[in-house]
């Protein structure tokens, strides 16, 4: 059996987020339940009434393109793709062929240290959406989509396998998540892959026949898909068979590839250029306000996360990947920070577990930061999942999560009652003191017993107890704190202070 080496290059479909279409004002809502009322004679293309183009649309292919480090073009054309299908009521879509908005780039795939580069992205008009009654004989058509801004990515053939075009697909959507301009949903069909597949005998330089395989509506579809089309192909060539340059579709149920049509040829669709439409020239000085206002990026996320941090790659990833957690765990640590500007709130159980300074050393910080971030990839995410809630729904403001942070770090509460408090933080939103209190994970009730533990501490503190007694009142604080940790914070820290200040006297 010959090997093969598999070489894939993806087009990419991703529906924009502006307020209106393409080429008109009809709404552009994704989320509109009523069929065909975001419509007017442009968008369900009415003779006589001609195409305005859409800035916000522009302006978010060139933010893409920023992003993918593509070139600008200083002036782009747009196109008549022309063909007949019902769901499209002009008979031709306004796309852009030879001077696209963007030319070259490049993106770099996470954990693959692979740069995969990037042909052309161009901006062109969606389509309207047909449902089909086949146990009636008749379909429906809703035109709410027609003529939403559609942008389209084109890859060089740089990719190799399922796995790696699948992952390319989801740094992407991040990218176009980040930027604003899409909410790229794959279950929505608001990003819609297809991958172009052929194989070639490792080493050589030529490209083999490729297969186009549309509708890929998952992350796991790309990867399966093309796996899939991989071994059918190396299946036909070590019978001594041929690939078929085609068009396939994916079965979800067999989990197969399906011949769809022989694929046309871009001169099938007779693309002349838009006469309704002007040339658009792209002013430098719009390319460099919207580079001004780039948001950062997953990639400079990742790179800041790793390094100001210390985060391992798998919870720098999630919190890449999660913009609203990462967000949350930024402000917990921005608290860990405040700590040694502002100190503590008095009322916190953390004052008492702090001898009498309650600064930060250098070294807790950094612990911290790792506590923080493992139960907010943990315990956190799991109330989040359970709730399929977001990080914007985290009724924990940061300050008390920060708070908690402290109080297991010191061992003020123990891990296990520390699972317990947080459960009520979720549930409430109380500050964790607030909540030690009134659950009484704190209090021992006993005097007598609080005395005993009093007695071994002073016993053991002689040091602080005798610069109490020379006076230094900070050191009061101090053994209060020895007693909060003995107690595991189960010590009505009130209580305590009265005890010692009499065992002292
Ligand atoms: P078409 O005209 O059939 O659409 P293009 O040249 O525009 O083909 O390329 C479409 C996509 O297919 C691009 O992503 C490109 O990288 C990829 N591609 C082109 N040739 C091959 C090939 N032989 N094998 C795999 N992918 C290919
Ligand atoms: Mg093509």
């Amino acid at each position: 059996m010959a090997t093969y080496e598999p070489v894939i290059g993806l087009e990419i479909h991703a529906e924009l987020k502006t307020k209106t279409k393409m080429f008109c004002a009809s709404k552009n809502n994704p989320d509109e339940m009523h069929p065909n009322v975001n419509i007017c004679p442009i968008c369900t293309g009415q003779p006589g009434t001609l195409p305005v183009i859409n800035k916000e649309a522009v302006n978010h292919v060139i933010k893409v393109g920023l992003a993918l480090e593509s070139k600008i073009s200083e002036i782009t054309k747009w196109d008549r793709k022309n063909y007949f299908y019902p769901d499209l009521p002009k008979g031709y879509q306004i796309s852009q062929y030879d001077e696209p908005i963007c030319l070259g780039g490049k993106l770099k795939i996470p954990g693959f240290d692979k740069e995969i580069r990037i042909t052309r992205v161009h901006l062109e008009e969606d389509t309207g959406r047909l449902i089909h009654f086949g146990h009636v004989g008749h379909s429906l058509i809703d035109f709410n989509r027609a003529g939403v801004p559609l942008m389209e990515l084109v890859t060089e053939p740089d990719l190799h396998s399922g796995e790696e075009a699948s992952a390319f697909a989801q740094e992407l959507q991040l990218i176009l998540r980040y930027l604003g301009v899409s909410d790229a949903n794959m279950e929505k069909g608001q990003m819609r892959v297809e991958a172009n597949i052929s194989i070639r005998p490792v080493g050589s330089e030529k490209l083999g026949v490729k297969v186009e395989v549309k509708n890929l509506n998952s992350f796991k579809v790309v990867r399966d898909a093309i796996d899939y089309e991989i071994k059918r192909q190396s299946e036909l060539l070590d019978d001594g068979k041929k690939v078929t340059q085609e068009t396939r579709g994916w079965s979800e149920d067999k989990e197969q590839t399906f011949s769809q049509r022989v694929k046309e040829e871009s001169h099938d669709y007779r693309y002349f250029p838009e006469p309704d439409l002007p040339p658009l020239r792209i002013n430098f000085s719009i390319i460099e306000g919207i580079k001004a206002a780039m948001p950062e990026l997953p990639s400079q996320k990742r790179t800041r996360f790793k390094n100001k941090y210390g985060l391992q790659d798998d919870q720098t990833n999630i919190l890449v990947n999660n913009e609203q957690l990462a967000n949350y765990f930024e402000n917990v640590v921005s608290e860990f920070m405040n700590w040694d500007k502002e100190g503590l709130d008095k009322d916190s159980l953390l004052v008492q577990g702090l001898d009498s300074k309650p600064h930060l050393l250098e070294k807790e910080k950094q612990l911290l930061i790792n506590l923080a971030a493992n139960y907010i990839l943990s315990d956190l995410l799991g109330f989040l999942n359970e709730a399929s809630a977001t990080a914007d729904d985290i009724r924990i403001d940061a300050e008390n999560f920060a708070e908690w942070c402290g109080l297991l770090h010191r061992n003020i509460i123990t891990s296990r009652a520390g699972k317990d408090v947080l459960k009520e933080m979720w549930a409430t939103g109380k500050d964790p003191s607030q909540v030690i209190r009134e659950k009484n994970l704190v209090q021992i009730e006993d005097i007598g017993e609080v005395e005993k533990i009093a007695e071994k501490i002073i016993k053991e503190n002689q040091a602080a107890v005798s610069d109490y007694k020379k006076g230094k009142t900070a050191s009061l604080q101090f053994l209060v704190g020895q007693m909060m940790k003995e107690t595991r914070g189960r010590a009505n820290p009130e209580i305590v202070a009265d005890i010692l200040k009499k065992l002292l006297k």
